[in-house]
């Protein structure tokens, strides 16, 4: 069957399913073609490169999906496509090294990612734009990344603001509950789902709504279509390399946030990727959770060692390691070593990572893991002394996931990390428990306030230089790739025109930071109006 009869035969169950006609549908098709290499010779941009001389430079020139020459007098060959940018900031394309883009791009409705406004108008506005594309009666969903913090009301829209949206509206937020306006509140109590009078679902009717919204919502079409929307936002926002750090595992649709089917979820992202519609690059890790008493021992996590290959794909898409949970205990860290894999997991407080820091010391003496780039991720209190002992086992750490967090001094201790030769990388972690908009992370590691303005890391601020190069080359080996994160001859050529002066601003306005031009590959993925 040829490709559009069988998109043609897709599409018409998918109407059935949903109750409408596929005329409609059809009208609303997406145009499938891949986006062009292109070459081009960009000029009069400030170019960050973020090499190891930290090099500013006015031009670039991206031949064949590479960096051709990165300079200030640069001559060409051929004749790329000339573009001046009329002194805007550029950076290489942000790499964010752990996150859950996987679960936002298989949220069911048309889910919305709301990081980008601040107030709640704005918010209602963005929900409107994004209606009026949507077939009416069909739920516009948040589900994830976004908070009431975010918000200058510090608060999540009210189910009467939400009802001028005109579609049944589902927002469920890392920070701040879970809302849905009348159309939506009708929908969900026909289904058995307990809604406040004001929208609020509180407790388990939150997950046995979002259960219920994913049964009857869900399809493979749908999943893809929000895997390209969620990758197409963030690549908008400068992001053009993810490394998803996996989901908890549910074999049916689930009430958790975090979790999906981990054996089907990255389905919609393979699809993009063999169509060659991926607009970012995608690093896929795996997460596992096998209990350390298991009888077999390490049910899945030897499977996967057995059955997988580690850092293996093509440009677009590649797998890396186990995390951000090995399971199995000090036993499953064993193997993992043995097989010659990556492990990462998170530590959530001290005595965690004190724990994770001794179980990997037990391993090393046995098996060496020096070489195998392991990861702890968030570590939110980790002293100078469990630097070291990291440090010494050839491993890193990933920072970040701050922006919606409270309290005093809640760590992560950036400035010590960024000055103790430890390898540390910019991570945001989002997508269930907080936000991935790299501008917003950014923000608070910069000023060391969170997304309500709370002062929340004490002396541990870094310069906005500092900042960028964890987000860019500092990723590098946490990707395991060389040659994406800078700016520089040979390597590929992602960048992000951004549209204000990152380093000149002030401080307030770097959270609202975004592209206006987005190249993965030599690939235009984002373009408003640059070229
Ligand atoms: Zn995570």
């Amino acid at each position: 069957m040829d490709a559009s009869r069988r998109q043609f035969l897709e599409r018409a169950a998918l109407a059935a399913t949903l109750g409408f006609s596929t005329a409609r549908l059809r009208a609303q098709a997406r145009p499938a073609a891949p986006p062009q290499i292109t070459d081009l010779y960009l000029v009069n941009g400030r170019f960050h490169t973020m090499d190891t001389a930290t090099r500013v430079v006015s031009q670039v020139w991206i031949r064949n999906g590479r960096f051709a020459g990165v300079g200030n007098n640069l001559s060409t060959q051929g004749n790329p496509r000339r573009i001046d940018l009329r002194n805007r900031t550029v950076i290489p394309g942000i790499v964010d090294a752990h996150n859950h883009i996987v679960l936002v791009g298989n949220r069911p409705g048309w889910h919305t990612p709301l990081e980008h406004v601040f107030t709640i108008p704005e918010a209602i506005a963005a929900l409107k734009t994004r209606a009026s594309s949507v077939p009416a009666g069909e739920f516009v969903t948040t589900v994830g990344p976004i908070s009431a913090m975010q918000f200058d009301e510090r608060r999540l829209p009210t189910l009467t603001e939400l009802d001028a949206v005109g579609r049944p509206v589902y927002l469920q937020a890392a920070q701040g509950g879970t809302r849905t306006n009348s159309e939506g509140k009708v929908w969900l109590e026909a289904r058995g789902v307990t809604v406040a009078a004001d929208g609020a679902i509180a407790g388990p009717a939150a997950g046995l709504a979002l259960q219920t919204l994913r049964k009857t919502l869900l399809t493979m079409e749908t999943r893809k279509r929000t895997a390209l929307d969620a990758l197409q936002y963030y690549a908008q926002l400068g992001i053009t390399t993810h490394r998803d750090s996996g989901a908890f595992h549910a074999d049916e649709p689930a009430t958790g946030v975090a979790s999906e089917n981990t054996y089907t979820m990255h389905n919609p992202f393979l699809a993009l990727a063999r169509e060659g519609r991926l607009p970012a690059r995608l690093r896929i890790d795996f997460l596992h959770q096998d209990s350390p008493t298991a009888n077999p021992p390490l049910p899945t996590l030897s499977e996967r060692l057995r059955n997988s290959f580690p850092r293996f794909g093509n440009e677009w898409l590649k797998t890396g390691g186990i995390g951000e949970f090995t399971g199995g205990g000090v036993d499953g860290l064993r193997a993992i070593a043995r097989a010659g894999w990556r492990a990462e997991d998170h530590a959530l407080n001290l005595a965690g990572a004190t724990t994770l820091i001794t179980n990997r010391e037990t391993v090393n003496r046995e098996i060496p893991i020096t070489d195998l780039r392991w990861i702890i991720s968030h570590v939110p209190e980790f002293p100078v002394e469990l630097a070291n002992r990291a440090h010494a086992m050839g491993m890193g750490v990933l920072v970040g996931w701050g922006p919606t967090r409270t309290g005093m001094n809640v760590g992560p201790p950036y400035r010590m990390l960024i000055n103790h030769g430890i390898h540390v990388g910019y991570h945001s972690d989002g997508g269930d428990i907080t936000v991935i908009n790299p501008w917003l992370n950014f923000s608070t590691m910069i000023t060391g306030r969170n997304l309500a303005g709370q002062a929340i890391l004490g002396d541990q601020t870094l310069t906005r230089q500092q900042t960028l190069w964890l987000a860019t080359a500092a990723n590098k080996w946490f990707i395991w790739e060389d040659d994406i994160g800078s700016l520089e001859p040979g390597n590929r050529a992602d960048l992000a025109v951004l549209d204000r002066d990152y380093f000149a601003i002030p401080d307030e306005d770097i959270k609202r930071i975004r592209s206006v031009l987005t190249i993965v590959g030599g690939r235009v993925i984002y373009n408003d109006g640059i070229l």
